[in-house]
């Protein structure tokens, strides 16, 4: 029976680089994938909280916000809350995304085309601006009273 040092831990494995703030305390918690069910969780130690991310939603909701957060390697272990400012940045572009996509499919309720243009033209606006905001967050030179 072999027994190697430095054993792996046997019920996660750290998944390369993606990374969130624990919204208690702000230290950087490491993504691990619960191995039976694939799905991702994070563990505080110094908080002693564990979050699990079961849903759909959910799972596709943390890659976008690990993956903005890595884009932008935003200053989040000094400004905690500007990890909630990134949140619901997102959702609302989440949101507004949907909108357009509904747009497609409801489009009888436009009188006509170019009204539905425009409300596209302004739903893209929309996004280009909480796009702009968030590149401000990343800059470090926005902050949560401009809101
Ligand atoms: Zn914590």
């Amino acid at each position: 029976m072999a027994n190697r040092a430095g054993e792996a831990d046997k019920h996660a494995e750290a998944e390369q680089g993606s990374h969130v703030p624990c919204f208690l305390c702000s230290q950087q918690l490491n993504q691990r994938t619960d191995k039976k069910h694939a799905k991702p969780y994070f563990i505080c130690d110094a908080c002693g909280m564990q979050i699990f991310v079961r849903g759909q939603q959910g799972i596709k909701n943390l890659a976008e916000l690990v993956a903005t957060l890595r884009q932008h390697d935003f200053p989040f272990r000094e400004h905690a809350a500007v990890l909630f400012e990134i949140q619901a940045l997102l959702t609302e572009i989440r949101g507004i995304k949907k909108e357009l996509e509904k747009l497609d499919s409801i489009f009888e309720i436009f009188s006509t085309d170019e009204h539905r243009e425009r409300t596209r033209k302004l739903l893209n606006q929309r996004i280009e601006t909480l796009l702009e905001r968030l590149e401000r967050i990343a800059d470090g030179d926005d902050t949560l009273q401009t809101r």
